[in-house]
């Protein structure tokens, strides 16, 4: 996956996505990229939860107020990242960065239990990985010493520090100018 800046969609008419930081200036997330539409951030600038940091030339107006509106805010109050993530399939693909962990195949992604289930295999952080589908049949019910199939990585119940970093692997399509000084990608950003 990569993204080039030149090739980002103009924003759309009235669609003015905004991007949230935390109290420390870091995104909430990177995979997906923390966004809320401008009418969240509007709401929240006026619920006094977030400084505005930078905005779009355009602006919202009512009878009672005009205000430019935020492209990033940053909240007020600090959200822990260290809470556990949860099991979930997107938290486990990103855990393997969207590739099959035999074959590094990002098609057809499916679950593979290391120790099978019928071999009492739990569903687990660490005994479950991403496998395309191929891989997964391949496999069968098998340990893979038997199926001759070792993953590349080795299983593991990651932090949110761990998967915000895997996340920074996946930059989104569409970045606005003004968050690019608060975003930090691991892959090269065309000029
Ligand atoms: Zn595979």
């Amino acid at each position: 996956m990569n993204a080039s800046i030149r090739d980002a969609i103009p924003v759309a008419q009235g669609n003015y996505p905004c991007l949230i930081l935390n109290a420390d200036y870091q995104p909430l997330s990177y995979f997906p990229l923390s966004l809320w539409s401008w009418q969240d951030a509007v709401k929240a600038v006026f619920l006094d939860r977030v400084n505005v940091v930078d905005h779009y030339e355009q602006t919202v107006r009512s009878a009672s107020f005009e205000m430019e509106i935020p492209s990033v805010v940053a909240l007020k109050d600090y959200v822990a990242q260290n809470r556990s993530p949860a099991f979930t399939r997107f938290n486990l693909f990103l855990r393997d960065g969207f590739e099959c962990v035999y074959c590094q195949s990002p098609d057809e992604l499916t679950f593979d239990h290391l120790i099978p289930r019928r071999l009492g295999g739990k569903t687990t952080w660490q005994n479950i990985v991403a496998a395309c589908s191929k891989c997964n049949l391949r496999k069968g019910g098998r340990l893979p010493k038997d199926a001759g199939m070792i993953p590349q990585i080795k299983p593991f119940r990651p932090t949110m520090h761990q998967l915000q970093a895997q996340g920074r692997r996946f930059p989104p399509n569409h970045l606005h100018e003004s968050w690019l000084d608060y975003l930090y990608w691991d892959v090269e950003l065309e000029p």
